[in-house]
């Protein structure tokens, strides 16, 4: 039996090829590697996809997200609100910069930012608030960059998991002051290795990221002040200008999976995921929550289907943020979703076929489970 795929790079690759391949002679005959004419033409064509006027090319999601903390001044005593259910890239961004990860929880129903909760968050020493468009969906951005205006803080998207999903018509990234993607390859936009991306409406703010991208400097050996190195090699910015071109038709495809699975799972008592009337999904992941998600997982492994956990242990219980001193029962929808959340195989390349296989994998199993209760009960 073959097995399904939770996510297939190969057969998205194969398909353009020969397009991936011009791309490597172009850049091996200029010797172009490190940003270069490649990066710069990538970030035009991404900055005019996202609806804003300027992109900042870096070497990943994490360092893009660093980037703009760094860039807006933010830093030690400074505090950043974000969400408990996310990648941990997003705090270690805010950690990078020696401020302090102020975690709330997420909403039940969208898995993003909670408004509701943001207020009581807020200390005379935060400085931003920055919400994920987790799984592929907005989060609730306009109740957030009201509270955002309010206060006087910076609104910053993680948008790593979202690119081409919208907000109330507009794409996600360029709604606060700057919003950060990731071309990690599995992502909906990806790289053949590490990349990332700044997208910001703030020529000086822009201005600054290019500084403090390349090591504080915009002319040769001469350094305005102390940066990174966060450069895009020149043939990641190429290959991601072929890719672009697809993504459109890749998430249409993602959004047809998604409506595929939604029809076959409507009838049980799985949590699908829930389309907030406010923007377009575009499912980097599809998410469902199940009563015993073990049982699943076992019969969808066992079935030779691939799928994945987003995520088993939410921010505020992890060793790593020990020190911030949250406690279990802190963020309950947080926790709640780490213990019953399922990521079904999600990628433009999966077939109908394959998701049948899926669903009829996850309906047989609820289908014993209920025989089993009916038996005992
Ligand atoms: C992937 C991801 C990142 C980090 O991106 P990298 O390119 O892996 O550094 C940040 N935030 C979220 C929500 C992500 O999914």
């Amino acid at each position: 039996m073959n097995k399904v795929a939770f996510v297939d790079l190969y057969q998205q690759h194969q398909a353009i090829e020969e397009e991936l391949v011009e791309v490597f002679r172009r850049v091996l005959r200029k010797s172009s590697f490190i940003l270069g004419p490649e990066v710069v033409g990538f970030e035009q064509e991404f900055a005019s996809y996202v609806g804003a006027s300027e992109c900042i090319a870096v070497n990943n999601g994490t360092t893009a997200l660093q980037l703009v903390l760094a860039a807006l001044g933010i830093g030690p005593g400074d505090e950043v609100i974000t969400v408990a259910n996310t990648f941990i890239a997003t705090a270690e961004a805010i950690s990078a910069v020696g401020a302090r990860p102020v975690f709330v929880d997420v909403d039940p129903v969208s898995y993003t930012m909670d408004p509701q909760l943001v207020e009581a968050a807020i200390t005379r020493n935060t400085k931003a608030v920055l919400p994920v468009h987790l799984y592929g969906q907005a989060a609730d951005v306009d109740a957030l960059l009201e509270i955002a205006r309010r206060h006087n803080l910076y609104l910053i998207e993680d948008a790593c998991q979202a690119h081409g999903a919208t907000y109330k018509g507009r794409k996600v990234g360029a709604l606060g002051v700057a919003g950060c993607f990731s071309f990690y390859p599995g992502k909906n936009l990806g790289c053949l290795g590490e990349g990332g991306a700044v997208i910001t409406n703030d020529p000086e703010l822009a201005q600054r990221m290019r500084m403090l991208r390349d090591h504080g400097s915009i002319k040769k050996y001469e350094h305005s002040l102390p940066g990174y190195n966060f450069r895009l090699e020149g043939l990641q910015g190429g290959f991601l200008s072929v890719k672009l071109r697809h993504l459109d038709r890749w998430n249409a495809r993602r959004r047809e999976v998604a409506k595929l699975y939604q029809e076959l799972l409507s009838e049980t008592s799985l949590g699908l995921p829930v389309e907030m009337g406010w923007g377009e999904h575009v499912y980097h992941l599809y998410v469902i929550q199940a009563d015993d998600r073990e049982a699943l997982r076992q019969a969808l492994g066992a079935g030779g289907i691939e799928c994945g956990l987003h995520y088993p242990v939410p921010l505020h219980l992890q060793a790593a943020y020990a020190d911030l001193g949250y406690e279990k029962g802190r963020f309950p929808v947080s926790e709640h979703l780490s213990s019953h959340i399922l990521s079904l195989p999600m990628h433009p390349y999966i077939t109908d076929e394959e998701v049948k296989r899926v669903a009829s994998v996850l309906l047989e199993t609820l289908q014993c489970q209920s025989n089993q209760q009916t038996v005992t009960s």
